[in-house]
């Protein structure tokens, strides 16, 4: 059955539609990096939890400076020791970064700026002001407060956070179970011999790698020929286990092309077929129960293209992120670009320090400079071209 070749817009708005937030799982802090956070997470404690010094040094009164020269030293605080006493006045503690502040102390002088003899401490810090050195308890997070929302990315940053708050399991969004299934005769896997009229499926590696960002591993990641029959088999096998099914190849017109037709031998209702773009033409989208399939063009660039511009905002929805990840940035060209009517170009591109670059070798095929590309620059379907400095909307791949 042809179907009508539709725009990017309506393409990536009828994925999106298509989405749904999966269900929510309790996981430890250490294996939540790529998640998003499914609840508001709220303090239970102050951060810090105690009035902190910020420095190694002694603790003091700072009134008790313009009274007398010298204070006595009267005690030690480490780190992680509770000062079960007060400092009176005209006396100072020696303390260290982290330490409870006592009782009868409200500044730190650091160590660099003090002299001590025979436990005599002399402050020459012309600059010092009270309360300076210290971290107040709560001056970072209070209790009872909103400390992250609801879909929140974990990143390295919001873990040691969460950490710091004293929690060790979060609530997340589930991530997506997604099955690969590439298909092409000519396949052979990297680490085997190369052989004549063979080519090394690569298109497993680019996905998985893009997944395992979200922290992702795929249930299966099979490779088949191009045989309608095999493929029908595969899909079935495959489908009831997964979210999302990815199959690569096959998807395009040519005599050896049987992925739509097996979808449709499986019952899988196609929702499009086609999409005015470059690379990835040939794209197709069906879905079946609530799985949904990605028939990506086998050629590699186009494949993690289509992955970047369908896939992962699919899956962003999937796992819950908030609008914050958006990771859509608009930069002025740093070349001028000219390409052809009525197909919206995804150009892999840099970001420079004045804007972004296209990269040469943007042929389907060529995966030479994807694997430098850290960006994905989408030209107007209906724009033919374009001048240096003017402004393009530009795809950070990251999550
Ligand atoms: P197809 O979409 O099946 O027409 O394939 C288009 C081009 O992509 C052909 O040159 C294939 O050999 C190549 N291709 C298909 N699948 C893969 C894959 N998994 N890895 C690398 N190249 C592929
Ligand atoms: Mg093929």
């Amino acid at each position: 059955m042809a179907y009508i070749m539709i725009s990017v817009s309506e393409a990536k708005n009828l994925v999106l539609e298509s989405a749904e937030l999966l269900g929510i799982q309790a996981i430890s802090l250490y294996d939540s990096t790529g998640f998003t956070l499914a609840e508001d997470i709220f303090s239970n404690i102050d951060v810090p939890s105690f009035n902190q010094s910020a420095m190694d040094g002694y603790g003091l009164k700072f009134e008790d400076l313009k009274e007398t020269k010298s204070l006595s030293i009267i005690g030690k605080i480490p780190a992680g020791v509770f000062p079960d006493f007060k400092v009176a006045p005209n006396s100072a503690v020696r303390i260290f970064t982290g330490s409870q502040i006592p009782e009868g102390c409200d500044t730190v002088v650091v160590q660099e700026k003090v002299t001590v003899n025979s436990n005599q401490l002399f402050v020459n810090d012309e600059q010092l002001k009270k309360g300076m050195n210290i971290r107040l308890k709560g001056s970072q997070t209070k209790k009872g407060n909103l400390a992250l929302k609801a879909g929140t990315k974990i990143t390295p940053g919001a873990s040691g956070f969460l950490a710091g708050l004293g929690f060790n399991e979060v609530k997340v969004f589930k991530t997506p179970k997604v099955c690969i299934i590439n298909t092409g005769k000519e396949l052979i896997k990297p680490g085997q011999s190369n052989e004549p009229s063979k080519v090394y499926e690569s298109n497993s590696y680019s996905l998985n790698a893009a997944l395992s960002e979200f922290n992702i591993k795929p249930q299966t990641i099979i490779c088949i020929d191009d045989d309608e029959g095999t493929i029908t088999e595969s899909i079935k096998n495959n489908l009831s286990e997964c979210d999302i099914l990815i199959i690569s190849g096959g998807v395009s017109v040519g005599d050896y092309d049987f992925v739509a037709k097996a979808l449709d031998n499986c019952g899988v209702k196609c929702i499009f077929h086609k999409v005015k773009q470059k690379p990835g033409k040939p794209l197709y989208f069906g879905k079946i129960n609530n799985t949904l399939i990605f028939g990506l063009p086998g050629n590699p660039a186009a494949t993690l293209t289509c992955f970047y511009e369908y896939i992962m905002p699919a899956i962003k929805k999937m796992m819950g992120y908030n609008a914050d990840s958006e990771t859509k940035v608009c930069l002025p060209l740093t070349t001028s670009f000219v390409k052809k009517a009525g197909l919206t170009f995804f150009i892999k591109g840099k970001v420079v320090s004045n804007g972004v670059t296209p990269l040469n070798a943007q042929e389907s095929y060529q995966m030479s400079s994807f694997a430098f590309a850290d960006c994905i620059i989408q030209l107007d379907e209906d724009r033919t071209e374009y001048s240096e400095g003017d402004l393009v909307e530009v795809h950070l791949l990251k999550i």
